[in-house]
């Protein structure tokens, strides 16, 4: 051990404790701990990396650094997380917003009337909800969640993008009984229950278990949304939702079991995964 902890030493040690522990981008992620830790960006910890750290200071880094030690992922340990080149608040408890999701949100947008009114069934941290009011203001946005977590920080993200969100607590379609919208979207919970134990350490150890729970197959929750979905669209009513890897003819199949979806489609992510289905109600 060093007798004097300045940045550098510090950034050095913590690169080598993480990448220890498991994680990748283990230098990268320590400089972006240790700016939280001291306040500073990027910059200020290169031109500080001789200057000794305050027993305060090194304190602030111990406490972040032993979080991400225990693989808890870093969105939680900084609070954000960037989803369609907009900054969300980001807290344990709810789901981290993928990237892969942001197609889910650029297909609704394309298909939604411009004063749509708009449910989005699960909507965790609000990522989906708050972009597509963002990307058209004159939506009417409904978000739905079981998690009462999740319905806190969906509120704060859309104050934070000035944007309106109603905001219900419940599961699935059971607070909208004889409501109609627009544009139903969900990224529902759709990992098979054996594979969570396969997850890496930060989604199986610290993301919650009910927004990626899809059951035996994956598929239950597909199969509770699509077919009481047309009850809840008006003609012409548009119904998109997230898939995971490979579930694309099964949620496929759904669509067409229901009987009352036209120009089923599916959309593949930047990964060129088939990331979202949706079809119209005819
Ligand atoms: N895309 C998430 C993951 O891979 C899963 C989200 C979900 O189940 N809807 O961890």
């Amino acid at each position: 051990m060093p007798d004097t902890w300045t940045t550098l030493k510090v950034l050095t040690w913590t690169k080598g404790y993480l990448a220890e522990k498991g994680v990748e981008n283990a230098r990268l992620e320590a400089e972006w701990l240790l700016c939280a830790a001291l306040g500073m960006d990027r910059v200020g910890l290169y031109v500080n990396f001789d200057k000794p750290l305050t027993a305060a200071e090194l304190t602030a880094c111990r406490a972040l650094v032993s979080r991400r030690a225990r693989r808890e992922p870093l969105q939680y340990i900084l609070g954000s997380q960037d989803f369609y080149g907009l900054d969300f608040e980001v807290a344990p408890g709810v789901l981290i917003p993928r990237h892969d999701t942001e197609i889910l949100v650029r297909e609704a947008a394309g298909r939604c009337p411009p004063a749509g009114r708009v449910l989005d069934i699960g909507v965790g941290s609000g990522c989906i909800a708050v972009a597509l009011a963002k990307e058209l203001p004159g939506i009417e946005m409904t978000g739905c969640d079981p998690s009462s977590a999740a319905l806190e920080l969906a509120a704060r993200n859309a104050a934070r993008h000035a944007v309106v969100l109603a905001l219900v607590a419940g599961s699935l379609f059971e607070p909208f009984q004889g409501m109609m919208f627009d544009l139903i979207v969900s990224n529902p919970p759709y990992i098979p229950s054996a594979d969570l134990d396969t997850l890496q350490a930060e989604v199986r150890d610290h993301e919650p278990r009910q927004a990626l729970d899809g059951g035996a197959d994956g598929l239950d929750f597909y199969r509770r949304i699509i077919p009481e979905a047309p009850c809840h669209l008006v003609p012409g009513g548009w119904l998109l939702l997230e898939i995971g890897m490979g579930q694309a003819a099964d949620v496929r199949g759904l669509f067409e079991a229901a009987d009352k979806f036209t120009e089923i489609f599916s959309a593949r992510d930047t990964g060129g995964i088939e990331r979202v289905i949706g079809g119209r109600k005819w």
